[in-house]
């Protein structure tokens, strides 16, 4: 990294960028903000990426891609090295996990016409961040990643603002045009804004279970991606490249501890399964709270709003990630826009289309996504069954699902 520092009278480190006197400035290397980073990065402008972490999150969290998210890494120049990195999937599959009823199946060849990726790519976000981070480093002298730098506060004064970061070297104070927060669900920045996030949390929690099993060998006709409607505990099963993640709906009266025991999570496996054995190494578990929020506002002044730190919604239809990719997509359209000297209300017209979004399509879809697998009433769950039946047998409606599930109905 080159920079040149020099104390205030405060005593404080100020950081001068060189040339690079008012940068954008990126809060969170996840893979929200490392698109943003890309994004702008590919336009040329000068952009500064801070993260509080020493090396980018290990952490298993989202794994699928959707198509209209590959259309965007394409068009920033990774989809190549994105598509080595995971396995293609052409279908999802709906179950009735009690009678092991298959009741729909949906191929993406149906929207083959739509788009270049007429499949969901399933590939940790853990790998997409390296890969986007490795390839701004490779091709992107105007795009610096920090790490080991955490954001603390910022000013906004009108023509730039400066942020105070805790870096290795100790505290620094950096300039820039534009403040993007994409530092997560329980950013800073929001918190600085003291701007509401409003919603709710799930009474359920999610019981996430990684293994070196392929559960296709013992489930016959499991799909790559399968849904497991079930009043009671409800299952999701993803196969990654090289690993099985199963979700399985954590029921009330279970405690977090008992239900990491290995032992227990064996046997809610051989349940699932409905076998007596089953050889496998654990790789994770993790037990997790889920929550609908949105932002009160996705921008004020110089400081803009995105992926988590803007809206968090439950994990059923993969939406997460791929709607703050989209959130990168679109804010960096529009403020490459105005730092080229179109008007400043573009921004305005980011926050409230991504909020509205947020809003009315990504939380109601998922919460309805939810209802669904969880459903216990006997007159919603055949009523959903037999709608997912009628939505298979019209080739025109399986496609209008699949671009809904795709998310590509956000009007750019
Ligand atoms: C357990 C779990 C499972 C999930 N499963 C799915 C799923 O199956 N499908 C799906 O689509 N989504 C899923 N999600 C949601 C998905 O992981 C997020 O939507 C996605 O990570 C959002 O990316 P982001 O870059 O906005 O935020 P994050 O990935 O949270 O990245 C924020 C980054 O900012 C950094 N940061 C935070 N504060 C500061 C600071 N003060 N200074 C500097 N850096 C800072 C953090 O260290 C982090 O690296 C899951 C989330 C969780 C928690």
């Amino acid at each position: 990294m080159t920079f040149r520092g020099h104390k205030n009278n405060e005593g404080r480190c100020f950081v001068d960028f060189g040339s690079d006197e008012h940068p954008i400035l990126i809060i969170g290397a996840g893979p929200v903000g490392l698109s943003l980073a890309l994004a702008l990065g590919k336009q040329g402008f000068a952009v500064h990426v801070f993260e509080q972490l020493d090396d980018l999150s290990p952490e298993a969290r989202a794994s699928t891609l959707h198509p209209s998210t590959l259309e965007m890494l394409a068009a920033w120049g990774v989809i190549d090295a994105v598509l080595k990195c995971g396995s293609p999937v052409n279908r999802m599959q709906f179950w009735e996990r009690e009678t092991r009823a298959l009741i729909a199946e949906f191929h993406y060849d149906a929207i083959a016409g739509d788009t270049a990726y007429p499949y969901r790519l399933q590939c940790p976000q853990s790998v997409l961040t390296r890969v986007i981070k490795t390839h701004l480093t490779a091709h992107y002298p105007n795009v610096q990643i920090h790490m080991g730098w955490r954001f603390e506060s910022f000013t906004d004064h009108g023509d730039h603002l400066s942020a105070i970061l805790d870096s290795p070297a100790g505290a620094q104070t950096v300039n820039g045009c534009y403040l993007c927060a994409a530092d997560g669900s329980k950013s800073a920045i929001r918190q600085q804004l003291n701007l509401g996030f409003e919603g709710m949390t799930y009474e359920d929690r999610f019981l996430l279970v990684a293994l070196d099993a392929d559960l296709r060998d013992l489930f016959p006709n499991l799909g790559p991606v399968s849904y497991m409607f079930d009043p009671r505990e409800w299952v999701i099963v993803l196969h990654l490249p090289d690993v099985t993640r199963v979700v399985f709906r954590l029921r009330d009266e279970e405690s977090r501890e008992d239900a990491l025991q290995p032992e227990s999570l064996r046997l809610r496996l051989l349940q699932f399964l409905g076998v007596d054995d089953l050889t496998f190494n654990l790789v994770g578990a993790s037990v997790y709270a889920v929550h609908q929020r949105v932002a009160e506002h996705f921008r004020v002044g110089r400081v803009l709003l995105l992926g988590d730190a803007a809206h968090i919604n439950n994990p059923m239809g993969g939406m997460g990630m791929n709607s703050g990719i989209h959130d990168a997509d679109c804010l960096s359209n529009r403020l490459g826009r105005v730092l080229r000297g179109e008007p400043d209300s573009l921004l305005d017209d980011y926050a409230e289309a991504r909020r509205d979004y947020a809003l009315h399509h990504i939380r109601e879809y998922t919460h309805q996504y939810y209802r669904d697998m969880a459903a216990t009433d006997a007159t919603h769950r055949a009523q959903r069954d037999q709608s997912m039946r009628d939505i298979a047998a019209d080739p025109e409606r399986v496609r209008a699902f699949l671009l809904k599930a795709s998310m590509f109905d956000f009007k750019k």
